[in-house]
């Protein structure tokens, strides 16, 4: 079962996805938590490219590239392997992201962004997505307040740069209705963490 998170930045992705995974351990399930772009060796080091926040000169299909690339080592070389194996994968955004941040707010276009990640997946698409629902401004209010976030280029990018990732998200949840679940990540943890489990159930049954 392949489960990916998807949202804006300080949707509280991460946090929710490590609570997860260990909730889903202490029930006896096989779980691989990971993250994108990143999550093996080679991605994290095309992660480190990507955001360095010297790297103001990236142009945006360079970009798609990498993430592209990034995407494929990990889902070979880790993705694939644990669902052959039959675990539950989490993994912290994946293809949507680029999408919405490549396709839609750097403009590149989502139909273009996505073909090079088809050649990058083969295909292979979540099960499900869970998108966690923040307005842009909450979210940025929130990774403000944050001081222990690492640094990265993104924090270069205004209000609108997030709006139009939002609204990129909308478009996406209209296209896939099957297979992305929207979240309210606006409210507390412990509802938010209610509210993932109540929308795994039909994948996770305990
Ligand atoms: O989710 P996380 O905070 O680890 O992502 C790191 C940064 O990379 C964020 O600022 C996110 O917005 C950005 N990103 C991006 N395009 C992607 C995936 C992530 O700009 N496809
Ligand atoms: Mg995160």
């Amino acid at each position: 079962l392949f489960i990916t998170f998807e949202g804006g930045e300080g949707a509280g992705k991460t946090s929710i996805l490590q609570a997860l995974s260990q909730k889903l351990q202490q029930e006896g399930y096989d779980v691989l938590a990971t993250r994108e772009p990143g999550g093996i060796e080679i991605a994290e080091k095309i992660r480190q490219i990507i955001l360095d926040p010297a790297h103001t000169a990236m142009d945006g299909r360079t970009e798609a590239l990498l993430y592209a690339a990034a995407r494929r080592q990990h889902l070979v070389e880790k993705v694939l392997p644990a669902l052959k194996q039959g675990k539950i994968v989490l993994c912290d955004r994946f293809v949507d992201s680029s999408l919405a941040y490549q396709g839609h707010a750097r403009g590149l276009g989502i139909e273009e962004v996505f073909q090079i990640n088809q050649f990058a997946i083969e295909n292979c698409m979540p099960d499900v997505t869970l998108f966690f629902d923040i307005s842009p401004e909450e979210g940025l209010q929130r990774i403000a307040a944050n001081k222990g976030r690492e640094q990265n280029r993104l924090d270069l990018e205004k209000l609108d740069f997030h709006q139009s990732v939002y609204e990129a998200y909308q478009m996406l949840i209209k296209k896939f209705p099957e297979r992305i679940h929207v979240i309210d990540a606006s409210q507390s943890f412990e509802t938010v963490q209610k509210d993932v489990l109540a929308k795994l159930h039909p994948y996770i049954p305990d």
